[in-house]
């Protein structure tokens, strides 16, 4: 180990990474239960992705018309194309009406309807009475509810004795000989300290890995940070494959313009003027699942249908619902549009395109939030003392594609969950047992120092958008055995790059060229992860649209993958079962249909 670096130790009985709402939410119960609590995030809390969510948090509470939440689990089944774990969205479906009337207690300022209930909006996908007609089900405050929340939760925490560590970058996790979770060596950006936080249970909530690709609308903080540190502690990553497309990014910049823009009426046209979405879903029509309005779009511009010079966008139209709507219910979309695409939507349609939006794969857990390595007796026997929630987590509640506001859902509901579960399994102290064995975080501290002094020919930023071009072009909204086949050689090509690195700040201090790197290397396991359980799956599953193999194959293909990373970055793959059950007798297993809107 070098001279330069200053190791400091602290114990607690549970340390969460990453600050966004899924590890906020588990700070807070843990905190409050009594638990000597850790968050440790690389960027201030009010700045993590959770903070850019628009549209809403979906919760049956009917305040605008009847809703249950049997009806949000059967659409929340249909929408994840039966990969998803039934039991687990069960549990977030019933749970999501406390949750939101927890949110409100704690202070979210959500918009009212006339009478002073909590607002709600449709939004895709979302359905009442299995699938009839389309629900106002989207808990809102207006077009800026991740802020509100994210902000709410914060405040929230600082009521209790969690510790926050702020600007500390988590880069691998301490793992014992008896294969369970001990903590996580992390890099103190400000001072270039190294500090090993020891627990009892370690809880990953670290967010989705968007800046694989090129166009995403993720924050440049969305690097698949906690993805990466599992595999490389040896254990699998769940349903890689589906990365979800929003219809709406912005054509050019792939800024998001909320699903609540079409949940409040707004809809797509082709450069024929055409609403093209009621041929494709002629009941939810611009409020079908995401996966299948990205697709639509994506027909319409092959065929020849895409907007402007180079017929490569679609228009989205607001301008019809007039100037007050547009300030009262979405504010932040109409300036978005005037900033990244010079557009008045008051007036005029916004460009837009199928644009990278969230991971439905992750890290394999169960409904606990703990997290599962299968072995050959038991596919869902559990890692001793790791956790993973939010964005970073497959439950799985979203199967192969996420309806909107399940996310901000899942992430309350599962942070939540964690919190409670961990308040029944961690023993106040026993932190501070000894570890047996592992490395005690050396495979991290020398993968820091192994980039902090990479002295190769290629800058981050070069492989990082070779890595970017390959996964926008090969792993998009459709795919061909042909062009996943290339896009996994590509990939690993560019995968082997990463040894000629160039880093070309040597500093431990407030060091982006080395925190870049660090986080390009968790890309690049997401991405090959991503590609290679893509290339694997012979089918057409959510947001897997395979051409060759174009209808869902249930027979051989209800299966979740698991996709396993050796130290040299190969990729293996193996399979676990769909729960094909649910956690009580108020609801039935809903059986597999066709899926149509
Ligand atoms: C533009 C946009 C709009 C959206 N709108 C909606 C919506 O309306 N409704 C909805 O349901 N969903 C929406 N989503 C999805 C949803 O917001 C996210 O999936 C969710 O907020 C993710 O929360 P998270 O807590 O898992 O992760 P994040 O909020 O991304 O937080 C991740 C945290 O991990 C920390 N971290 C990461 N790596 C490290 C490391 N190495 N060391 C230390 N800390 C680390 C970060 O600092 C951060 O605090 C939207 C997403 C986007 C991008």
């Amino acid at each position: 180990m070098a001279e330069q670096y200053e190791i400091i130790d602290h114990i607690h009985d549970v340390i969460v990474v990453g600050a966004g709402g899924a590890g906020l939410r588990a700070t807070l119960g843990m905190g409050a239960a009594g638990l000597k609590t850790a968050c440790i995030t690389k960027v201030f809390p009010t700045r993590s992705h959770t903070v850019a969510a628009q549209g809403g948090i979906g919760a049956a509470l009917g305040n605008m018309q009847e809703d249950n939440w049997h009806w949000h689990m059967y659409d929340t089944v249909k929408g994840s194309d039966w990969l998803g774990d039934q039991d687990a969205i069960e549990y977030m479906c019933k749970e999501a009406i406390p949750a939101v009337y927890e949110l409100e207690s704690f202070g979210v300022p959500f918009s009212r309807t006339e009478d002073g209930k909590i607002y709600q909006r449709p939004f895709g996908g979302h359905m009442r009475d299995y699938g009839k007609a389309p629900v106002e089900r989207a808990c809102a405050a207006a077009d800026r509810t991740g802020h509100a929340i994210l902000h709410t939760l914060y405040q929230q925490c600082l009521k209790h004795e969690a510790e926050f560590f702020v600007e500390y970058f988590a880069l691998d996790m301490i793992m014992d000989d008896d294969g369970a979770c001990r903590g996580v060596i992390a890099w103190n950006l400000a001072d270039g300290t190294l500090h090993r936080f020891i627990a009892d249970m370690t809880v990953m909530a670290t967010g989705g890995y968007g800046r694989s690709y090129f166009s995403c609308t993720s924050a440049h903080t969305c690097t698949g940070d906690g993805n990466a540190m599992v595999a490389r502690a040896g254990l699998p990553l769940q349903d890689m494959e589906f990365v979800q497309f929003h219809p709406t990014g912005i054509y050019g910049s792939g800024c998001l313009i909320t699903e609540g823009a079409r949940g409040e009426g707004g809809y797509l046209t082709n450069s024929e003027g055409d609403a093209f979405m009621e041929r494709y879903a002629p009941t939810a029509k611009d409020l079908a699942s995401r996966d299948v309005v990205s697709r639509s779009m994506t027909v319409e511009i092959r065929e020849g249908r895409g907007v402007g010079a180079q017929n490569d966008y679609i228009h989205l139209h607001l301008e019809h619902l007039g100037a007050d709507v547009l300030h009262q219910r979405l504010p932040g979309i109409t300036e978005t549009a005037r900033i990244f695409s010079g557009v008045d939507a008051t007036k005029e349609p916004i460009p837009v395109l199928p644009t990278v939006h969230y991971n439905m794969g992750g890290i394999p857990t169960n409904y606990h939030g703990e997290v599962i390595r299968p072995t050959v007796e038991n596919p869902d026997a559990i890692v001793p003392g790791l956790m993973a929630i939010g964005e970073c987590a497959s439950v799985s509640v979203h199967g192969a594609n996420r309806l909107g506001t399940n996310s901000l859902l899942d992430i309350v509901v599962f942070g939540r969950a964690a919190a409670l579960r961990a308040a029944e399994v961690v023993d106040s102290g026993a932190g501070a047992r000894p570890i047996k064995g592992g490395d005690r975080g050396q495979m991290g501290i020398d993968r820091l120092e192994r980039l902090r002094t990479a002295d190769g020919s290629l800058g981050t930023s070069e492989i990082r958008l070779n890595m970017q071009r390959v996964m926008q072009n090969n792993a998009a909204v459709f795919r061909t055995s042909e062009v996943l086949a290339e896009g996994c050689e590509q990939v690993k090509e560019i995968a082997g790059t990463l040894k000629d690195i160039k880093v070309t700040d040597h500093s431990l201090i407030w060091n982006s060229d080395l925190a870049e790197a660090l986080e390009l290397e968790n890309l690049m396991a997401c991405s090959l992860t991503t590609i290679i359980s893509g290339e694997a799956r012979h089918e057409s599953r959510g947001a897997h649209a395979h051409e060759d193999y174009p209808d869902r194959d249930d027979e051989n293909w209800m299966k979740h993958s698991l996709a396993h990373m050796d130290k040299d970055m190969n990729i293996t793959l193996s399979y676990r079962p769909v729960h094909t059950y649910t956690l009580s007798d108020e609801i039935d297993y809903i059986e597999p249909a066709a899926r149509v809107y």
